[in-house]
């Protein structure tokens, strides 16, 4: 493997989180936007932000998707390119939804690399897929006020009542069980199996814990940021 340490790294900031649904993927990119001054741009934001503001690749992807079809990797990038030039962002970005394919994350590499920057760091949220599949499986809600419950991690205080409201009356959502958690987990592994090989060769792939608590993960999380963002 290239060995990239020592050196000083092209502000600003890259970074990529990878993450499965479930793993706090959301939180921990607010927290490094507080903590580091980063923007998040999710795929979905950036066409809707881009089609918004009536630029030319946004009028491109309004084009396409008007007509129904999938936004090109090049419309996307060329949307990312005018983003990335934002006053708002000098700080560096997370990427979500971006790149999902090896492609992607090649294309998105040469991109990058006319501006002399590169992937600061893909960051990959790892977790026990069992014990994930466990912690989706057993949520429930109160019917009448929404408190979210837990069979194993967070039960009502009396048995069968909720402790907000009082309420008797629970709900769990049919996607809730643990076959949809395990095929949600192994479509998330699929996905990402080439990124993660990608940013791997590429030196920049940092692995964390995601299955302790919030804290711990977000001081990791900021630890890996601090050190490659130098
Ligand atoms: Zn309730």
């Amino acid at each position: 493997m290239e060995n990239m340490s020592g050196q000083t790294l092209a502000s600003p900031a890259v970074l990529i989180l990878l993450g499965p649904p479930g793993a706090g993927k959301g939180t921990q990119a607010r927290m490094l936007e507080e903590r580091f001054g980063l923007v998040q741009l999710s795929t979905g934001d950036l066409l809707r932000a881009a089609v918004g503001a009536g630029t030319p690749a946004g009028l491109a992807a309004k084009a396409v998707m008007e007509a129904g079809g999938l936004v090109s990797d090049e419309i996307v990038l060329a949307i990312l390119k005018d983003r990335m030039a934002g006053p708002d962002v000098a700080k560096g970005i997370i990427l979500d939804g971006f790149p999902r394919t090896d492609g992607q994350a090649g294309a998105l590499d040469a991109l990058l690399a006319e501006a002399g920057q590169r992937v600061t760091a893909a960051i990959s949220l790892e977790v026990d897929d069992a014990a994930m599949i466990a912690r989706v499986a057993g949520r429930y809600t109160c019917a009448g006020c929404g408190e979210g419950y837990h069979d194993e991690f967070k039960q009502p205080r009396a048995e069968g009542v909720c402790d907000k409201c009082g309420g008797t009356a629970f709900k769990r959502r049919s996607d809730d069980n643990a076959e949809t958690a395990r095929a949600r987990l192994e479509a998330y592994h699929a996905q990402t199996a080439p990124l993660i090989a990608h940013y791997e060769r590429a030196g920049v792939l940092e692995r964390i814990d995601a299955m302790g608590d919030i804290d711990a993960i977000a001081g990791a999380l900021g630890q890996i940021v601090a050190r490659v963002s130098v």
